[in-house]
């Protein structure tokens, strides 16, 4: 079975009018920032500094430095700490470097700006490579290797549609930074080498359309493109086939197509007129689980903890942590984590104890799978621990987009089953 043979998307209950009409509030860490040096799959992380050196707002920490090529500059001004080891928002702990906030934010230039419209199209992928600018849609893979070598590229998508509920952070923070957006994928476009990019929204974000329309309406190069508002429309994979009716294989430059997201073009807006790195994030705090759902703009390294207390609290005493959203989220079992500089969102929820009934095989979790899988026959070669029967059905393509789980009457938690079958085959190739 290919990709979305079924109808692999659905209208889901949205749950942002909580945080998309307030603006982006600020929030600062207590007392010390916990850099992470790793997310989970870097093999080499040089570390520059010292315990006990002073360090600016955009100073030159670390760099990741096995196959990919990515800096980590500091977020807040003050004293270099230990290292320790945390949880981190890829459910396992990680190394982190501790930052002793001075609470002044004295700035460096991380490095010199770059005026894209004189800069060669190497020079832009080397800059943006320096500057550390990672996928800023909650995946952080590093964004230069995107733009690497291009070969018959005919468009450059930009993703706006944050189609996962209660998340709001990238539709705030573009409409607040409209001007840099546009930088940001004028910049990309040259790199792209394509004649045009898309920018693609959701129709139902009206008023952020018709602004968009509004200012791109003498560039015959960007244009915005409309899409249906369900879940998970903001997946690569569903977007490229919404918009082109192909399909790829491993990347979409199979076919033409470079898709970066929307604050990820902001980020390299600010590093190119700025000189700074991703030294802040703007994250969408939301949930039932808390008083005030909230848009912040933190420097990345603070608490999540540290957050909610700021913000006004937990609504709950049994709350559950996402890191992400409630579909593609992870659920983290503490709110000792921080904030990385590619999160954009941290759901809370009310724990609710619901019991799973007898799967009555309605099939509905098959038709739901955008991957076009079968995840009850995955959950069922997981439980006899079948890993050839898991393999035969492509458990290790599932995007772990949430959908089984969210359409099945019995309740039965079929995304987890099929995580773990992911886990077996991936141990199984080793
Ligand atoms: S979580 Fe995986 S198996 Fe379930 S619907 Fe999404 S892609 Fe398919
Ligand atoms: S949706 Fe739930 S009840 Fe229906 S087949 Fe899938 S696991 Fe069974």
């Amino acid at each position: 079975m290919s990709f979305l043979t079924g109808p692999g998307r659905e209208h889901l209950n949205g749950h942002k009018e909580e945080t998309l009409h307030n603006e982006i509030v600020r929030v600062k860490p207590k007392k010390e920032v916990f850099v992470p040096l790793n997310n989970g799959s870097a093999t080499k992380v040089d570390v520059y500094v010292n315990e006990g050196d002073k360090v600016f707002v955009g100073t030159l920490l670390a760099r990741r430095n096995d196959h990919f090529n990515v800096p980590i500059y500091s977020p807040v001004s003050g004293v270099v700490g230990a290292k320790k080891n945390m949880m981190h928002s890829v459910l396992k702990p990680q190394e982190h470097l501790i930052i002793e906030d001075d609470g002044k934010y004295e700035k460096v230039e991380s490095f010199k700006p770059l005026d894209y419209t004189v800069a060669s199209r190497e020079e832009l992928v080397n800059f943006m490579m320096e500057a550390g600018i990672v996928g800023c849609g909650g995946a952080g893979f590093p964004s230069y290797l995107k733009y690497k070598n291009p070969v018959d590229i005919n468009t450059l998508i930009i993703n706006a549609v944050e189609c996962e509920p209660y998340i709001t952070s990238d539709y705030r923070f573009t409409k607040e930074s409209l001007e840099d957006m546009l930088v940001g994928v004028r910049a990309l476009l040259k790199m792209s080498t394509a004649p045009k990019a898309i920018i693609a929204i959701k129709k139902s974000k009206k008023e952020m359309c018709e602004q968009l329309e509004a200012v791109l309406k003498d560039d015959p190069s960007l244009s915005v493109f409309k899409t249906p508002d369900v879940y998970p429309m903001g997946w690569e994979r569903t977007l490229v086939y919404e918009y082109c009716k192909k399909r790829y294989n491993r990347l979409p430059s199979e076919i033409g197509i470079i898709v970066n997201n929307v604050t990820t073009a902001i980020a390299f807006a600010r590093a190119l007129q700025y000189g700074e790195g991703i030294v802040e994030k703007v994250v969408t705090f939301s949930g039932d689980g808390l008083k005030t759902p909230t848009n912040v703009r933190v420097p990345f390294g603070t608490k999540v903890s540290e957050i909610v207390a700021q913000i006004g609290g937990y609504s709950s005493e049994d709350v559950m942590v996402i890191a992400g959203g409630p579909m593609m989220g992870k659920t983290i079992p503490t709110d000792e984590f921080v904030i990385t500089n590619y999160s954009n969102a941290i759901t809370i929820l009310k724990n609710v104890k619901v019991e799973p009934m007898e799967c009555m095989r309605c099939g509905r979790c098959n038709d739901a799978c955008p991957a076009g899988l079968l995840p009850v026959r995955i959950n069922n070669a997981e439980k006899m621990k079948d890993s050839d029967w898991m393999q035969k059905l492509r458990a290790d393509q599932c995007i772990e987009c949430g959908l089984c789980t969210y359409v099945c009457p019995s309740k039965i938690d079929v995304t987890e089953g099929v995580r773990r079958a992911k886990r077996v085959l991936a141990l199984r190739k080793g």
